[in-house]
C-alpha cells in the first residue's frame, strides 16, 4: 500500500477532466479521500450514483475544507468564481491547481484570491476527448500524455516543494510533466490546439452552409479529413467559447499569421504556381515524419478518440 501524495483532494467541477483525475488518482493510490463540488444537480446525482467520491456537494467551500489539494476543473471562465467561493475554506499549506486550457488569464485571476500560506500552482493536462460530463472520465486519460505546469515566479522553498509535490502527483497519474511560463503556454496551445479547433468549427460550419451541396452529400462523401474535423467540431461549446475568449491575444496573433499564409496559398492556386504548393506539402510531410521519428506521436495511438485542448 503506497502512501497517498495528498490525503484529501477536492475537485471543483467534475466533468471529463475532473472525473478522470479522480479515477487516475484512485487507481494510483495518490489520494486517500475525494470531495467533489459541482454546480450541476444532474452531475452531482450521477457522481453519487457512480460512487467515485467520498463527498459530493454544490458548495465549493464545503469540498475544499481540509483538502490538501484543490483541483479547479470547471470551464475556464467559471474558474475564478468557483475559486472565490472555495477560498475562505482553503487550509493553510494546501495546494490549489487548475486544469484550464489557458494559463495566463487564469493565474492572474486566481492569484489575488489565495489566502496567506496557500500555494497556487496552475496546470494543464494536454489530454482529452470530445466528450464531457462526469460519465466521460477514465483512469488512463493522462497516461503518457503531457501535463504542463506553469508555476508562479516564486523561489521560496515551501512553494518549490508544493510545485514538486504536484509534479509527483501528475507523474503518479501516468503523465509526463513539463514546466512552462504561462504566456508561452498560451501561445504554444494557440497554435497546437486552439487554432486547429477554430479551423474545424469553421470548416464544418462552411460545409453546412453550402447551398449547392446537400447535408446528405457532406455526410456520405466525407473522407477521413472531414470526418476528423466533424469530430473535433463536436467538442463542448461552453469550454471552447471560454478558451477563445480567454486566450484572445495569442489566438488572434496566430490567426493573423495563418490568414497571411492562407492568402499566399490561395494566390499560388489562382496563378497555377504548382511548385509553391508542392514545396509546402513536401515540407509539411517532412515535419510530420520528423514528429513520428522523434517518437512524440504514434499515428495509431488513440486514433478516433484523441483530442487535446
Ligand atoms: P466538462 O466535462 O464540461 O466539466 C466541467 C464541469 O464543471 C461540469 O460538470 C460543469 O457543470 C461544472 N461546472 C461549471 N461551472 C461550475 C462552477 N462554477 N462550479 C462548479 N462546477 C462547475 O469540462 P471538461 O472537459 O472536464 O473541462 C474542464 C476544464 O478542463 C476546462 O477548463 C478545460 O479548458 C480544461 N481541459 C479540457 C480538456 C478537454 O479536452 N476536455 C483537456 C484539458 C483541459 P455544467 O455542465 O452544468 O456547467
Amino acid at each position: 500500500m503506497t502512501t497517498p501524495i495528498y490525503a484529501r483532494m477536492a475537485v471543483i467541477g467534475c466533468g471529463l477532466i475532473g472525473s478522470s483525475i479522480i479515477h487516475a488518482a484512485r487507481a494510483a493510490g495518490a489520494v486517500a479521500e475525494v470531495a467533489v463540488a459541482d454546480s450541476s444537480p444532474q452531475h452531482r446525482a450521477r457522481i453519487v450514483e457512480l460512487g467515485y467520491a467520498d463527498q459530493v456537494t454544490a458548495d465549493p467551500a464545503e469540498a475544499a475544507r481540509d483538502a490538501d489539494l484543490v483541483v479547479l476543473a470547471t470551464p475556464v471562465l467559471a474558474m475564478s468564481g468557483a475559486c472565490a467561493q472555495a477560498a475562505p475554506a482553503f487550509k493553510p499549506g494546501a495546494t490549489v491547481t487548475d486544469v484550464g486550457s489557458v494559463k495566463a488569464p487564469i493565474a492572474e485571476a486566481l492569484q489575488p484570491l489565495m489566502p496567506e500560506g496557500v500555494f497556487l500552482v496552475p496546470g494543464h493536462p494536454i489530454a482529452g476527448t470530445e466528450y464531457s460530463g462526469p460519465d466521460a472520465g477514465f483512469a488512463e486519460l493522462f497516461q503518457n500524455r503531457w501535463t504542463i505546469v506553469t508555476p508562479l515566479a516564486r523561489e521560496d522553498d515551501s512553494y518549490l516543494e508544493a510545485v514538486q509535490q504536484l509534479v509527483d502527483f501528475w507523474r503518479a497519474l501516468g503523465a509526463n510533466v513539463d514546466r512552462m511560463e504561462e504566456k508561452h503556454h498560451d501561445l504554444v496551445l494557440a497554435v497546437t490546439s486552439h487554432l486547429p479547433h477554430l479551423i474545424a468549427y469553421n470548416i464544418v460550419g462552411t460545409a453546412a452552409d453550402l447551398e449547392e451541396v446537400t447535408q446528405t452529400e457532406v455526410m456520405k462523401y466525407s473522407a477521413g479529413g472531414f470526418r476528423d474535423f466533424t469530430r473535433i467540431a463536436s467538442s463542448d461549446p461552453t469550454m471552447w467559447r471560454d478558451i477563445f475568449l480567454a486566450n484572445k491575444d495569442a489566438v488572434l496573433e496566430i490567426l493573423g499569421r495563418f490568414t497571411e499564409d492562407l492568402q499566399a496559398l490561395s494566390r499560388a492556386i489562382r496563378w497555377g504556381e504548382g511548385d509553391k504548393l508542392f514545396d509546402l506539402f513536401t515540407r509539411t510531410r517532412a515535419i510530420r515524419r520528423g514528429i513520428i521519428a522523434a517518437g512524440q506521436e504514434s499515428p495509431e495511438a488513440n486514433f478516433g478518440r484523441d483530442h487535446r485542448a
